[in-house]
């Protein structure tokens, strides 16, 4: 088959981590892509902690730079609910740091700017509204650039966006997620509280009903305290027990001098990865997949290294024959289970369990095991 002349081969929609790094994969692969994203300024409003590992970066070639990198991790403290705590500090055994917290801004317009400089075109404030496939195989990518309509043709639109994700939508894919399985985030970033290079996390459902309560060191003095929430196992959202956490709990002194620098808050998608991810020219990657921990909530790993294996599957697949239909693009998500999805799965039932457990007491100590257990040199799951 000879395929019919195209605008582009890809649009992605979506410059967050998963959409920049399918674009730079992708071109690297040789393809032609357009990427877009309806923000006029990438990463922001912030949403997100920012915490990411050093493998991660590392496995998709991106050096963490001052420009973005706010401060070195070197290891995780978790606290049950009473204060009890374990830590996994590796600055005696290795001198880089295991990860970094990094500014969403910054990081994301850094991600952006090596997709551009890899030849990728990047569209800014220009929000994808819908696509009509053609007769020719190729499918019109509805655009609304700077306020106006634009159309451009591809073979394949990616879904790289987010969590409400509209693209899966298009495609009539199932991407409803259980209430349950939504954690309700609110994190403000604040000045006088003392950090030690460490990712702190409060399990327990008294400070955290189906989630947990972190303090991640922000850089400049500054930290970031936040909590999550599942909303169908309390009545108050996630502002109401930070608060409380803040006022109540073990760490009450020291959070009691914390003067609030800026208010953030999102949603988090602690479901299984969607069945489906692809249909006909569409793939999804990152949140609008599901490609999220469903343990600790993280989704810059996993948008990286999702956004990483579909740019290399479709710059493979384009250079075959096949049509680019729902059952040959499925192919992307089969690469990305072999490669990362089992895992995901795996620590998805481990999650199932622990919420399916009756007594709080006993669910709050199985989380606090996991938890504690995810984060040792010797954990199955360490590099999600
Ligand atoms: C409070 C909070 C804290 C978090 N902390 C961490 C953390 O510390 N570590 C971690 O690993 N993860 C964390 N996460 C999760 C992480 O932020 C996400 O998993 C990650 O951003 C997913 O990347 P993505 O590229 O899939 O989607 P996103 O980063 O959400 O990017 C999607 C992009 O698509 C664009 N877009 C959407 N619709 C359209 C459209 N129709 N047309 C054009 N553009 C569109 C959006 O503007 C956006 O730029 C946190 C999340 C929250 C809410």
């Amino acid at each position: 088959m000879v395929r019919a002349t195209v605008d582009y081969d890809l649009v992605i929609v979506g410059s967050g981590p998963a959409g920049a790094t399918a674009a730079r994969a992708a071109v690297r692969g040789g393809l032609s892509v357009l990427l877009v994203d309806k923000k006029q300024e990438l990463g922001s409003p912030i949403q997100c902690s920012g915490a990411v590992s050093a493998n991660a970066l590392k496995e998709v070639e991106v050096l963490p730079a001052d420009e973005f990198v706010v401060e070195p991790v070197y290891g995780f403290k978790a606290y049950d609910a009473t204060g009890v705590s374990e830590t996994v500090d590796y600055r005696p055994y290795r001198s880089e740091p295991i990860g970094y917290v990094v500014d969403r801004r910054r990081f994301d317009r850094h991600l952006a700017a090596l997709a551009e400089l890899a030849g990728v075109e990047l569209w800014l404030k220009t929000e994808a509204t819908g696509h009509t496939p053609r007769p020719d195989g190729t499918t019109e990518v509805h655009l609304s650039r700077l306020g106006r309509p634009v159309s451009v043709t591809a073979h394949v639109v990616v879904g790289a966006d987010g969590v409400q994700s509209q693209v899966g939508k298009w495609a009539g894919i199932q991407t409803r997620i259980k209430l349950r399985e939504l954690a309700s985030c609110f994190q403000l970033v604040v000045e006088g509280v003392e950090t030690s290079g460490l990712l702190e996390i409060v399990t327990g459902e008294r400070w955290a009903p189906g989630g947990y309560a972190w303090i991640f060191p922000k850089g400049h003095g500054r930290a970031e305290v936040g909590l999550g929430v599942a909303r169908t196992m309390t009545e108050r959202d996630a502002r109401w027990h930070l608060d409380r956490f803040m006022n109540e709990s073990f760490l009450a002194d020291r959070l009691k001098g914390a003067r609030i620098i800026e208010v953030q808050g999102g949603g988090v998608p602690l479901a299984a990865p969607l069945r489906r991810q692809a249909a006909d020219h569409i793939v999804l990657i990152g949140d609008a997949a599901r490609h999220v921990n469903p343990i600790t909530g993280g989704g810059i790993h996993t948008a990286l290294r999702g956004g990483a294996i579909a740019g290399a599957f479709l710059a493979d697949f384009l250079a075959g024959d096949l049509p680019p239909t729902a059952a040959h693009l499925e192919g992307c998500h089969q690469r990305w289970l072999a490669e990362l999805g089992d895992t995901m799965w795996k620590l998805y039932d481990h999650k199932t369990a622990i919420f399916r457990e009756r007594d709080p007491a006993r669910r709050d100590a199985l989380l606090y095991a996991t938890m504690t257990s995810y984060f040792r040199p010797d954990s199955e799951y360490r590099k999600i």
